[in-house]
């Protein structure tokens, strides 16, 4: 089976996760990359389900040991990257990765991987959509969703023309179809 991977990648507040573990459940020979990190465990997250988890300085010696495929520090201080060996695990399973991983790091694996690869913006509507989405959450100060939609709007400007395919998220059914066909396409080329 040929070597694949699907990156999606969005703005927080999109609606990227609920996408993405909708075409996980869609199509059983997918697989979610799962990237390493140096923030804390959230919740109820475990090392090796949502995340590899490391100290900052353990993380740091990865990079220098050339362990990453890509790595990105998302927030100031916390380091996110994908592990060459998480690469080669699924690919020996004969799985085709599924990426969520941020916008510039989206840019930076279709760089990488070129026609393996598919690579999906979710976008919200409008940053107005994105603002109530946000506040809705109800996870965020305002002082913290302001932030998140100015770093939203540059990620948008950087994005613009670096994917193949941008997904608006405005009625998540709609959105939902749509990423299931695009995906079936893709994995039937
Ligand atoms: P969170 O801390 O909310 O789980 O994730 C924060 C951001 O880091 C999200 O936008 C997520 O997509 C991104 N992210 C997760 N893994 C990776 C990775 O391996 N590389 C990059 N560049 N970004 C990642």
């Amino acid at each position: 089976m040929a070597e694949k991977v699907i990156i999606f990648s969005a703005p927080s507040g999109a609606g990227k996760s609920t996408i993405v573990n909708h075409i996980l459940k869609l199509y059983p020979e997918l697989e979610f990359s799962i990237s390493a990190t140096s923030r804390a465990p959230r919740g109820s997250e475990k090392d090796g389900v949502e995340y590899y988890f490391f100290s900052a300085d353990q993380f740091r010696k990865m990079i220098s040991e050339d362990k990453f495929v890509e790595y990105e520090e998302v927030y100031s201080g916390s380091f996110y990257g994908t592990l060459k060996s998480e690469v080669e695990r699924i690919w020996a399973k004969g799985h085709t990765i599924v990426f969520d991983i941020d916008v510039k790091g989206g840019v930076n694996v279709k760089r990488i991987f070129g026609d393996k690869a598919l690579s999906v913006l979710i976008k919200a509507p409008s940053t107005e959509v994105l603002r109530q989405r946000l506040i809705g959450r109800g996870t965020d100060s305002m002082e913290a969703i302001g932030k998140r939609l100015a770093k939203a709007e540059s990620e948008m400007e950087f994005a613009n023309g670096k994917f193949d395919y941008v997904l608006v998220n405005d009625s998540l059914e709609d959105a939902l179809a749509e990423a299931g066909k695009i995906v079936g396409e893709f994995l039937a080329k």
